[in-house]
């Protein structure tokens, strides 16, 4: 390489020949320098991968920790720059987007088709054909998992239980998946809508942190949560039954005028007269409202003046009315679709009709002197559900809350394609087993393609052997015989240290998470092999 480089220096006329070969180096040096930044990036993560997967801890520079075991939150919060590095962050996102679970998952597979390209280009390979093979692969692989598949029924809820378990069982919240799982099915399962049955919208799932007591205490809420105090002058309710509630945009205090501007009082009587009118202004409000019967107020945050005032709390507490203040811009949607109310935005707009019911309206102490609202027996309640996650500190709520989100995707994942697949390792091995075969009756080049990206497919059982501390090399040796000799649902099983079969213990995952893995990660790893070139521009 040494003599190509100083080569031009001397003659000068070169043939175009010897360029294309000085072209071709340098396209083939971006393609290594790219497989090679992406491979780090999926080998920090690798370690993560399976129930018996390490968790990472990532400090942040203003000092925020986080400890997770999930592939797409770790990738997230890495500052990669190189930018095909950066193209598996986003393949962990996909992920995260088409399926939920298998974020690590996926990007241990890129990383590992990279490395087989990598080696594939250095025999001379060009990188259309690796592609090409790579995607004839990638749609039989498809078709693999498919034959292995169990179908489900939605009712079958234990199925459901196992796989939500599953999903958890990799996490660092693992010892509390017996409360999570059901806890998830049944989540997902009260938002399906009968008439768009393999429509699930988790939006409809509203996770609500609150520090204190343990994950056990996490519990679902059929109604609404609040994660605040109820506002209230001396006196005021803090609990309501055969509440009439209502959602408010408006404020109920004394009005701002449009411009800056002051007014100078200069006697007693233009005082009192000012005073008064407030008294009056807000009293007419409390009044109007009070009209309706309504009992229960929830008052949208607002940035231009305060919500409610000292008098205003005053006067709502004498007319029993409770009051919640600060509820988000964006949880309104929420609230009202719950409570199957419209939202108010102005004190003449207020009517019986636009009120939603429930039996109770209640706040709630819960432990160390901290408060929470809940309204309970709604009537005619929406399709959504709260889920109230408790935690004794803040780096496990938040893992809590992911962990909770991968369980939920998984049971969405089910009710969208309602079939089941062994996990362990099993379809990995299958999927190598039978496209290996496959790429036999492949000819040339192809077919020597589709061989070695029929082997990468083994990166997934042994990493989970890895990290489970068993010898990778024998494990998958024998997982691969146990396959060969037709077991289809032979997979690694962690606790005992041993080849079994998985779906007796309960390891099932959906269908969905895996073909969604090996389609995202094969397409990602297309993409990198054919940019040959790197182009910055300011
Ligand atoms: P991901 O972020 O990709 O979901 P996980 O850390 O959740 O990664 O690991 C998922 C992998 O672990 C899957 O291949 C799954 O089959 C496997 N797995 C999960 N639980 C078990 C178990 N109890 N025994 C063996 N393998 C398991
Ligand atoms: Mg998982």
């Amino acid at each position: 390489m040494a003599t190509a480089v100083s080569a031009p220096a001397t003659s000068k006329p070169r043939s175009s020949k010897t360029e294309s070969y000085f072209d071709n180096k340098r396209r083939d040096d971006i393609r290594q320098a790219n497989i090679l930044a992406a491979r780090a990036v999926a080998d920090a993560v690798r370690t993560s991968l399976g129930p018996k997967g390490m968790d990472k801890m990532i400090a942040s520079a203003n000092g925020e920790v986080i400890i997770t075991n999930d592939g797409a939150t770790i990738l997230n919060k890495m500052e990669v720059l190189q930018p095909a590095a950066k193209m598996l962050v986003d393949l962990s996102r996909s992920q995260d987007a088409a399926a939920g679970d298998g974020t690590t998952t996926v990007v241990v597979l890129a990383g590992s088709l990279l490395r087989r390209s990598l080696s594939l280009l250095s025999a001379g390979i060009h990188p259309t054909v690796v592609s090409d093979s790579l995607h004839k692969l990638s749609l039989r692989a498809v078709d693999v998992l498919q034959s292995m598949a169990i179908p489900l029924e939605l009712s079958d809820r234990d199925s459901l239980v196992k796989s939500a378990a599953t999903s958890l069982n990799s996490k660092v919240v693992s010892q509390y998946s017996s409360l999570l799982a059901p806890l998830a099915v049944d989540a997902v399962l009260s938002v399906v809508d009968p008439d768009h049955p393999d429509l699930v919208d988790l939006r409809d799932i509203k996770i609500v942190k609150k520090l204190g007591g343990t994950v056990d205490d996490t519990e679902l809420v059929r109604g609404l949560v609040f994660d605040k105090k109820v506002s209230h002058a001396a006196g005021g309710p803090t609990r309501v039954e055969n509440a009439k509630i209502s959602v408010i945009q408006f404020q109920i205090s004394p009005p701002k005028t449009d411009i800056e501007q002051s007014i100078v009082v200069s006697d007693y009587t233009q005082m009192d007269r000012i005073l008064r009118e407030e008294r009056n202004f807000i009293l007419g409000m409390v009044k109007k409202i009070k009209a309706t019967g309504c009992n229960v107020l929830l008052i949208q945050k607002s940035i231009l003046r305060d919500a409610v005032t000292d008098l205003s709390l005053h006067y709502l507490a004498k007319a029993k009315i409770l009051v919640v203040k600060d509820v988000e811009r964006d949880e309104i949607e929420f609230i009202t679709k719950t409570l199957k109310c419209l939202p108010i935005a102005n004190i003449e707009h207020f009517r019986e009709e636009k009120l939603g019911f429930a039996d109770l309206v209640e706040e709630v102490s819960i432990g160390d002197g901290s408060k929470i609202v809940k309204i309970t027996g709604i009537k005619d309640m929406g399709r959504t559900t709260s889920v109230l996650v408790r935690g004794s500190n803040q780096l496990v709520i938040d893992e809590a809350e992911r962990s909770l989100h991968d369980a939920l995707c998984v049971v969405r994942c089910l009710v969208n394609k309602r079939f089941l697949i062994a996990g362990g390792g099993a379809p990995e091995i299958e999927m190598s087993r039978q496209l290996a075969s496959w790429a036999k009756e492949l000819k040339g080049m192809e077919g020597y393609c589709a061989k070695e990206f029929a082997e990468a497919l083994e990166v997934i059982p042994y990493t989970l052997a890895e990290n489970a501390g068993l010898n990778p090399i024998s494990i998958v040796t024998e997982l691969r015989n146990r396959h060969a000799q037709g077991e289809t649902n032979a997979g690694i099983n962690v606790r005992k240290g041993q080849i079994t079969n998985i779906l007796e213990e309960n390891v099932v995952q959906p269908l969905l998470v895996s073909t969604s893995a090996i389609a995202l990660s094969a397409e990602c790893v297309r993409m990198i092999l054919k940019i040959d070139d790197i182009v910055t521009v300011r």
